[in-house]
């Protein structure tokens, strides 16, 4: 199978499905990490976000969007399109579209439009710990990932983002493990991941 993950920023797949990305990529399935836009530290960032996609066994697409020109329009849902077209997944993720990043919100929405006439089936990870305030809305886990086998993976994965990790210290490793065992308990596993469903195609 084919799985295409779109991350707003550099870091937020590995760390909301990272272990997820691992799982598909054992299994020998291919994903493609398209990464919309890198808001600073470029160039830093870019060899993190190579290095860490490789650490998961993805590869890993920078769309390169303007930060400043991140809105919801034709053009950016065209770039999305043109991903989307190259790759032709047979399985879409996408972040939380509640996030209170409008980075993120755009990203869902562009990902929404650009799916909206294929059969692929597309989720929803979950809101970045660090990088997503509170919100008037709640994210609801419909689909949960065990990841007990691959989340050394993911955290060797974040590590790779040494910027981030240095701005944040260890809390965000901290957080991110917490969640996953929280999850994970909630389906009598080590650790999880989960996802909400925006439309799931059968197949039997
Ligand atoms: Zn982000």
């Amino acid at each position: 199978m084919k799985i295409l993950v779109f991350s707003p920023h550099p870091d937020d797949a590995e760390a909301q499905m990272g272990g997820t990305i691992a799982r598909y990529t054992r299994q020998g399935h291919e994903v493609l990490i398209s990464l919309a836009t890198i808001p600073n530290n470029k160039e830093a960032r870019r060899k993190e976000s190579e290095e860490s996609s490789a650490i998961l066994g993805a590869r890993l697409n920078i769309m390169d969007l303007d930060p400043q020109e991140l809105v919801f329009n034709r053009r950016t849902v065209g770039a999305f399109d043109d991903v989307i077209r190259d790759f032709s997944p047979d399985v879409v993720y996408t972040c939380w579209v509640y996030g209170s990043h409008q980075d993120h919100q755009v990203v869902a929405q562009s990902t929404f439009a650009s799916t909206r006439k294929n059969h692929c089936s597309l989720y929803m990870y979950e809101p970045a710990a660090l990088s997503t305030g509170p919100t008037p809305f709640t994210f609801r886990p419909q689909l949960f990932i065990d990841v007990t086998d691959t989340f050394d993976i993911k955290i060797k994965s974040l590590l790779a983002h040494r910027t981030q990790v240095k701005d944040c210290q260890k809390q965000w490793i901290d957080i991110i493990t917490a969640r996953s065992l929280y999850l994970g308990f909630q389906i009598h596993v080590k650790y999880a991941e989960a996802f909400e469903v925006v439309k799931e195609t059968g197949s039997f």
